[in-house]
C-alpha cells in the first residue's frame, strides 16, 4: 500500500458522530457536521448524515462542491464568508452561506437571481474571538438591510469562538446570543430559525446543564473528527479518539549520537536544537514532513518520540519502541 495515508474508520466515525447527535438532541441543539479537515471527503459527509447531522459544512466552495460532485445528499453550508470572486459557485453549490458583509450579501442575491434560486444566510456576530462576526451594536441594522435583496433568506444568526484568541463559549456569550436572537425577533418582526452558537468548543457548555436558551445548532468537526474537545484538546468520554490514524513508512534507522556537531547555525524551520546529551539513540526516519502535515500535532505510539522534521523526513527516536524499526516498515500516528 502507498505511504504516507491515512486511515478513517468510518465505523468509529458514524460512532462519534451520532453519539454527539444524540447527546445534543436531548438539549434541543442540531448538529451541522463539519467536513474540511478532509476536504469535504464524501465518504465522511455520507456516514455524518446517516448519524443524523442536519447539514454538512465546509469553509471553503471547492470542498462543498467535492461533496456535490460525489451525490452527497443534503443542505450544504459554507462556514466562511464567501469570497466576493466565488459568489457564482457558492449559490450554485450551497445552500447556506455564513456572513457578515453587506456588500457579499448583495452580491450573493444578484447571483441567485441570474441562477435562478434562493440562497440563504446566516449573520455571524463577533462576540469576543475577534475572527469574522457583526458587532451585537450593529446586527438588527444589518439584517434590516440583508432582508431587502429578493434572492437572500436570512435562516439565522451565529457566533464563533475559541479559535482565533480562544475566548471560551459560556453562560455569558452564549446568553448574549440568545438575546440578539429575540430582539431581532420582536423588533423586526422576524423568525430567526437558526442560532448557530458555535463550534466543538461549545460541546462543554451545551452539555454541562446550563441553560442553552435559543441555542439550537452547533457546527461540529474536530469533536467527531478526533473524538477530543479543542479547549484543553481532552478525550471526549465515549467517543474514538482513533478514528484517523495516519501511517508513515521507515527510510531509514541507526543507531546515532543525540547531539549534532559541528558549528550550528539556523535550521530548515528556525527550531531550536536538542541540547542534552543522551549519547547514541536509535534514530529513525520517516518519510513524512511538514509538506504533508503539521508533524507537531501527531501522537506516536508508545516507545517513539518525534525528534524534528523537515519538508519530507520525520525525525525520531525509536530506542524505546517494542521492536527495531526497519527500513520499509510502517509507523502509525
Ligand atoms: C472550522 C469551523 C467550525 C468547526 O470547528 P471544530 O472546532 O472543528 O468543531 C465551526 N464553525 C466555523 C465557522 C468554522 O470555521
Amino acid at each position: 500500500m502507498s505511504a504516507p495515508r491515512l486511515l478513517i474508520d468510518l465505523e468509529k466515525l458514524h460512532h462519534n458522530a451520532l453519539t454527539l447527535v444524540q447527546r445534543l438532541a436531548l438539549h434541543g441543539i442540531s448538529v451541522t457536521g463539519v467536513t474540511k479537515a478532509a476536504l469535504g471527503a464524501p465518504e465522511i459527509g455520507n456516514v455524518l448524515l446517516q448519524a443524523g447531522v442536519t447539514a454538512l459544512a465546509g469553509s471553503r466552495i471547492e470542498n462543498l462542491e467535492v461533496m456535490k460532485r460525489a451525490g452527497v445528499p443534503g443542505q450544504m453550508t459554507l462556514i466562511r464568508s464567501p469570497m466576493l470572486s466565488q459568489v457564482d459557485r457558492v449559490v450554485r453549490h450551497a445552500d447556506v452561506s455564513f456572513n457578515t458583509e453587506l456588500d457579499v450579501i448583495s452580491a450573493l442575491s444578484s447571483a441567485a437571481q441570474q441562477a435562478g434560486r434562493m440562497h440563504g444566510v446566516i449573520l455571524m456576530v463577533e462576540l469576543g474571538d475577534l475572527r469574522e462576526g457583526i458587532m451585537p451594536r450593529d446586527l438588527k441594522e444589518t439584517v434590516r438591510q440583508a432582508r431587502r435583496f429578493p434572492n437572500i433568506g436570512i435562516k439565522g444568526i451565529g457566533t464563533n469562538l475559541a479559535c482565533r484568541s480562544g475566548v471560551s463559549p459560556d453562560a455569558n456569550n452564549m446568553a448574549e446570543l440568545s438575546i440578539l436572537a429575540d430582539s431581532i425577533e420582536s423588533s423586526l418582526g422576524i423568525e430567526i430559525d437558526i442560532v448557530s452558537g458555535g463550534n466543538s468548543a461549545n460541546l462543554q457548555w451545551a452539555l454541562s446543564g446550563a441553560d442553552t436558551g435559543r441555542i439550537n445548532n452547533l457546527r461540529l468537526g474536530e469533536s467527531i473528527l478526533l473524538g477530543r474537545e479543542p479547549l484543553q484538546r481532552q478525550p471526549i468520554e465515549g467517543l474514538h479518539t482513533d478514528a484517523i490514524t495516519l501511517v508513515a513508512e521507515v527510510i531509514e534507522s541507526k543507531l546515532k549520537p543525540s547531539l549534532p556537531w559541528g558549528e550550528t547555525a539556523q535550521t530548515a524551520f528556525g527550531e531550536k536544537l536538542p541540547t542534552i546529551d543522551r549519547g547514541n539513540i536509535w534514530q529513525t526516519i520517516l518519510a513524512i514532513g511538514h509538506q504533508d502535515t503539521d508533524p507537531c500535532g501527531l501522537l506516536p505510539p508508545e516507545g517513539i518520540k518525534i525528534l524534528g522534521a523537515s519538508s519530507d523526513h520525520l525525525i525520531v527516536d525509536s530506542s524505546s519502541y517494542h521492536e527495531r524499526l526497519s527500513v520499509g516498515s510502517e509507523v502509525t500516528f
